[in-house]
């Protein structure tokens, strides 16, 4: 089941009429797999400052209209001993390529944070081997960067100054370090084709991914993508369902980039092969100004009522609230 050729892949992402069927089949695996608990991630967004300028993110360094912020190592760690104090068993520290965090004080960030009994995954994107290491001795054990897009003249045209063979060198220093090993897409990038994500889909099977998370793109106003077309929930859904088909027992995430298109966009993920969600735990304002993308869901609710409105709304369509720290085949801590 999990052989598709790149043809079948393409005819299933295609096949608008059969999603719901396709959907189906992706949460029978799910099950099979899987099981039925769903993997709480507290998401702390530390930092909106970005030294990068991909074309589709709010957070690019071009976009001067945002407020920049990055939280002290102190209001870091409360805010993780808050979210692990609610329960959390992951979290998930994300930021844009902030160098304020040198080598050192991610390393002193991360052995506080792992005093809470939590598996701890990184999502601050491309740094040294040695910065990798450091953190991953220091007791991070995930880390997520997605690849974007594998059409490499789509990837160049969209991330100025950023090379999409060094991103995936990171990628697998991260795996020979013994992360376990995040990557994904976003899907419905202007000149992206379904052949290319079927490509992105055999590539993050190639290289072994333990999560995979598939977001549909929303065109940000402050960029040069404004007036993009983007916001395609379904072919996200079909992605995200093929996904599970081609790698039955990874974790893979009902994003908050779903939701942000439809009010039930996470639920339509978990009831078509997704296993985890990502409730954002960051505090205040600073919610507001991790603006990915317009209309991101959540904004101003705290992170406990989110945290009980997501786990209420996953008991609803009967399935579990994961208590274990959720590792690929039951991994972790590594
Ligand atoms: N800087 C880190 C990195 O590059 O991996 C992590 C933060 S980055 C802002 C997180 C993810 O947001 C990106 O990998 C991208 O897929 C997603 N993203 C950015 N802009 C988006 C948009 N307009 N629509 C949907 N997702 C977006």
């Amino acid at each position: 089941m999990s052989d598709f050729s790149r043809e079948q892949i393409i005819k299933l992402l295609q096949d608008e009429e059969n999603e719901s069927d396709l959907l189906k089949k992706a949460d029978a695996v799910r099950k099979q797999f899987v099981g039925d608990e769903v993997h709480l991630r507290g998401l702390i967004e530390f930092s909106n400052i970005c030294r990068n300028n991909c074309q589709y993110c709010g957070l690019q360094r071009d976009n001067k209209r945002l407020a920049r912020y990055h939280m002290s190592e102190e209001e870091l760690l409360k805010t993780a001993k808050q979210a692990a104090d609610m329960g959390f068993k992951t979290l998930v520290l994300q930021s844009g390529e902030d160098l304020y965090y040198t080598r050192d004080r991610m390393c002193r960030i991360i052995e506080s944070i792992k005093k809470n009994d939590v598996a701890l995954t990184l999502s601050i994107g491309e740094r040294e081997y040695d910065d990798y290491k450091a953190f991953r001795n220091s007791g991070a054990d995930r880390y997520l960067m997605r690849i974007e897009t594998t059409d490499k003249d789509l990837y160049h045209r969209l991330n100025p100054g950023m090379n999409w063979q060094h991103r995936h060198e990171c990628l697998m220093m991260i795996k020979e370090l013994g992360y376990e090993l995040g990557s994904g897409i976003m899907v419905g990038l202007p000149n992206q084709t379904i052949e290319s994500i079927a490509d992105d889909l055999l590539y993050l099977k190639k290289i072994g991914v333990d999560m995979a998370g598939i977001g549909p793109f929303i065109p940000h106003p402050q960029t040069q993508l404004k007036n993009a077309v983007g916001n395609n929930l379904h072919l996200s859904l079909r992605t995200m369902a093929v996904m599970r088909l081609l790698l039955p027992d990874i974790n893979i995430p009902a994003t908050t980039a779903m939701e942000s298109l439809h009010p039930k966009g996470r639920i339509m993920a978990l009831k078509g092969g997704a296993n985890v969600v990502m409730p954002n735990v960051t505090e205040g304002e600073y919610r507001r100004l991790y603006e990915l993308y317009p209309g991101k869901v959540c904004v101003d609710d705290t992170p406990l009522h989110c945290r009980s409105c997501i786990g209420a709304k996953i008991i609803a369509i009967g399935r579990k609230i994961g208590q274990s720290y959720g590792g690929h085949n039951g991994r972790l801590p590594l």
